[in-house]
């Protein structure tokens, strides 16, 4: 496709970024019949631990051999090490390793008709009414130099570049202040020392213990031959590594081959805005949708892209702008009731080990258990058992006023 007024190539969508979020924005485009650019960086593994829930799976047609591993439970750990047991009954949860997940949803968008570009973004540029994206593509050319950047016209930039989105700080305000955690993983031969290692192929084990991070959480996530096992926090300076290495420790994992380590910011606030009001809207980690307390961002970085994918379709049916700013409404409107809630939770639960003795606490009551999982699993607060959510209320005040111990 030719620009009209000059050799530049022209598509009706640039898609920035081909993570969970832009892979699903460019293929649900590209079906519809647009003309999608998918332009993604070179060779990056996005560091994650890679849960996710069956209610993804099925939504979006995950080929099932990707799933490196089913969870059937997992094990809560206190700051005093009670270890609290939850096992999943009626479900699982899927484990990706993001190397092959990533690149299975990128060709799966090219498939569907979306053009893939292999550079990094560099800039939103404009020309009279002309929108044009500018990047550097990957590798060299024959005579070694680095191939010259180029540049695409378009009518619509979908910034899906992640945390910190480039896209987003440049055409977006406030993208640059979004509240972050850090996480680090290790990502570990899963072979324990000793078969008394406190380490299961099938369960994920989260530490809620200010000395694996002071605000959020550690874990231990199983994916078949590999484990990732890492921790995150927002306070500047915390020691991620040492953490990490008594972690390692616990799930006797201290010797275990070290395959990769790795780290990457964690947004925990949807932006205000998503899109300019004009040719730019962000999806997933770039307009920050990942939820508080867990840090889970690929099922709402996938949904967050299909509401975009959907606004974009009335923007190009239409030509008004206004159609952009449906796609953040339809995600808040779908998720904001649950991330308010997550958020209470973490600012609540996650600051003293005082509190995250009695968080575990709660977690050994079966409604608790029940509602959580299915809640994860389907992404919906369940309404099936109303008699369980007043029990639960009831608990939770009596923990809130200190009426029960841990
Ligand atoms: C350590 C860690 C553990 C996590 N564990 C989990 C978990 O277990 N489960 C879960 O659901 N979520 C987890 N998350 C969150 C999850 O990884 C993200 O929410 C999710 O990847 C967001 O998807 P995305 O497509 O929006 O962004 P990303 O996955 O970050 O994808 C962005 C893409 O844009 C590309 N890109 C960036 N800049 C440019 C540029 N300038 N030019 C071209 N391309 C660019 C990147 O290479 C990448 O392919 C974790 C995050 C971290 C950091």
């Amino acid at each position: 496709m030719k620009d009209e007024t000059s050799d530049i190539a022209f598509y009706d969508v640039v898609v920035v970024g081909g993570g969970p979020a832009g892979a699903t924005a460019a293929r649900t485009l590209a079906e519809a019949g647009h003309s999608v650019a998918l332009i993604d960086r070179a060779g990056r593994i996005k560091p994650c631990g890679g849960a996710i829930p069956p209610r993804l799976v099925r939504d979006f047609d995950i080929a099932p051999d990707l799933l490196v591993a089913r969870i059937a439970s997992a094990q809560m750990v206190s700051p005093s090490d009670k270890r609290v047991p939850m096992p999943i009954d009626n479900g699982y949860v899927g484990m990706v390793d993001r190397e092959h997940f990533d690149e299975w949803l990128r060709e799966r968008a090219a498939a569907a008709g979306a053009t893939r570009f292999t550079g990094r973004f560099q800039a939103i540029e404009r020309e009279g009414e002309r929108t044009l994206v500018r990047f550097q593509p990957s590798g060299t050319g024959e005579d070694g130099a680095a191939a010259p950047e180029r540049l695409i016209s378009t009518r619509l930039v979908v910034g899906a570049d992640g945390a910190r989105s480039a896209v987003g700080r440049q055409a977006i305000p406030g993208a640059d202040k979004v509240p972050c955690v850090f996480a680090y993983h290790e990502i570990v031969r899963a072979k324990p020392a000793s078969p008394e290692a406190d380490y299961d192929p099938v369960r994920c084990d989260v530490y809620y213990q200010g000395r694996i991070s002071p605000d959020f959480y550690g874990w231990v996530f199983p994916h078949g031959e590999t484990a990732s096992i890492g921790t995150g926090s927002a306070i500047k300076g915390y020691g991620l590594r040492p953490a990490v290495e008594r972690l390692r420790e616990t799930a006797g994992l201290a010797d275990a081959e070290t395959l990769r380590r790795e780290g990457a910011p964690i947004p925990l606030k949807p932006l205000k805005r998503w899109d300019n009001g004009r040719d730019v809207i962000l999806a997933g980690d770039a307009a920050g949708v990942v939820a508080p307390a867990s840090g889970e961002g690929i099922y709402y970085a996938m949904v967050s892209a299909e509401m975009v994918a959907d606004a974009a379709k009335a923007f190009l049916a239409t030509g008004n702008v206004k159609a952009l700013a449906s796609a953040r409404k339809a995600f808040m409107r779908e998720h904001g009731r649950v991330f308010w809630i997550l958020g209470i939770m973490q600012t609540f639960w996650y600051r003293s080990d005082k509190q995250r003795e009695r968080f575990v606490s709660i977690c050994r009551d079966k409604d608790v258990q029940r509602l959580t999982w299915e809640s994860y699993m389907n992404k919906k607060l369940t309404r099936r058992d109303p008699a369980a959510h007043l029990r639960i209320f009831f608990k939770d005040l009596a923990h809130l006023f200190r009426l029960v111990s841990p």
